[in-house]
């Protein structure tokens, strides 16, 4: 199987890049989605990841779009595998589909509650927190697993103490990477790595990464993660507003200054949330060309 690599193993290396990738709600989008895979391929990645909808909202296609990267671009593919909605019985199913399909990773998640729905409510004969999910795969079957960690603190949480003990959980339970929430200041994922360590976690520690490119999804990152902006970021956004070119080239300059403040900081792994797009993701990693001699640019 070309995807046989296990997340494990592939931090053996030095520096990686990986990129994450939506099911699109429309057919225009599925060509572009696919589009960007071949592209993005081209750079060879260490794996894509491909997300999960709410509610497993977007079960068929995510499935779709996971095996396609998997069997037919033959690249390492990263499930996103949500339980919020599922009993043990279905996450069984769930995991024995990937595996049919050659997916060999998931990203481990509870997941948000389905959109109206309030807050999470543990469903019947399933999981309460992701925690419960890793357990419950290392006890099912050999894929490797990362989770989610969050450097400014997961919202539902006001005791951000008691957040990261969740975090060790989840390492404790069998995850072997954690792939963070995005962040727009490199001092949460250093005191969030310190912290780490002091706790003794050993697994890799990858910095999500999410290049802006207009004011409307500031907007939504504030409102749905609550995530702190530097003033700096707004105002370079909002002083291009009327210039999308110009405002797409300052998220792309911010998200350099980024990724190369956490590298000259010892930071080597990297997860872009590309929102199905090439080009900006691609801009960014060929200014640092340097630190990423596997990537390729053609
Ligand atoms: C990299 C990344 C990718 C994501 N991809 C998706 C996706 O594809 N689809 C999607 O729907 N969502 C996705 N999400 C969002 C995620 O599903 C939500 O943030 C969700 O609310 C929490 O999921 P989790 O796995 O972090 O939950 P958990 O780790 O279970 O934590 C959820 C909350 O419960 C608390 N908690 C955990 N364990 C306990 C315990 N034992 N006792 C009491 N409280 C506890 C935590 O502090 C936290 O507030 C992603 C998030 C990240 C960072």
């Amino acid at each position: 199987m070309p995807n046989a690599r296990k997340i494990q193993n592939l931090y053996a290396y030095n520096t990686h890049v990986s990129f994450e990738v939506f099911p699109p709600k429309t057919n225009q989008g599925l060509k572009q989605i696919y589009q960007t895979i071949a592209r993005l391929k081209g750079m060879s990645p260490d794996f894509f990841s491909v997300t999960y909808g709410a509610g497993g909202s977007t079960a068929e296609k995510s499935l779709d779009i996971a095996s396609a990267i998997t069997n037919l671009a033959q690249v390492t593919c990263v499930a996103h595998f949500t339980c919020a909605h599922l009993s043990r019985p279905q996450v069984l199913e769930l995991l024995q589909s990937l595996e049919f399909h050659g997916i060999n990773n998931v990203l481990a998640l509870r997941g948000d509650p389905p959109q109206g729905q309030g807050t999470f409510v543990r469903p019947q004969d399933g999981f309460g927190y992701a925690s419960e999910l890793v357990a419950f795969i290392r006890e099912h079957s050999k894929v490797g697993i990362l989770v989610a960690g969050y450097p400014e603190g997961h919202m539902e949480n006001p005791d951000k103490e008691d957040d990261f003990r969740h975090l060790v959980q989840k390492v404790e339970a069998g995850a072997d990477g954690i792939v963070t929430q995005l962040f727009f200041d490199n001092r949460f994922l250093v005191e969030f790595k310190e912290k780490l360590d002091r706790a003794g976690v050993q697994v890799p520690l990858v910095a999500g990464i999410f290049p802006l490119s207009n004011l409307k999804q500031l907007d939504r990152i504030a409102s749905m993660s609550k995530n702190y902006v530097p003033p700096r970021l707004k105002a370079g956004l909002e002083k291009w507003a009327n210039d999308p070119e110009s405002m797409e080239q300052f998220g792309t300059d911010y998200a350099i200054e980024q990724v190369q403040g956490l590298l000259d900081l010892g930071f080597r792994d990297f997860h872009f949330y590309t929102m199905n797009r090439y080009q900006q993701t691609r801009n960014i990693l060929f200014a640092l060309k340097d630190y990423f001699p596997r990537l390729k640019f053609d």
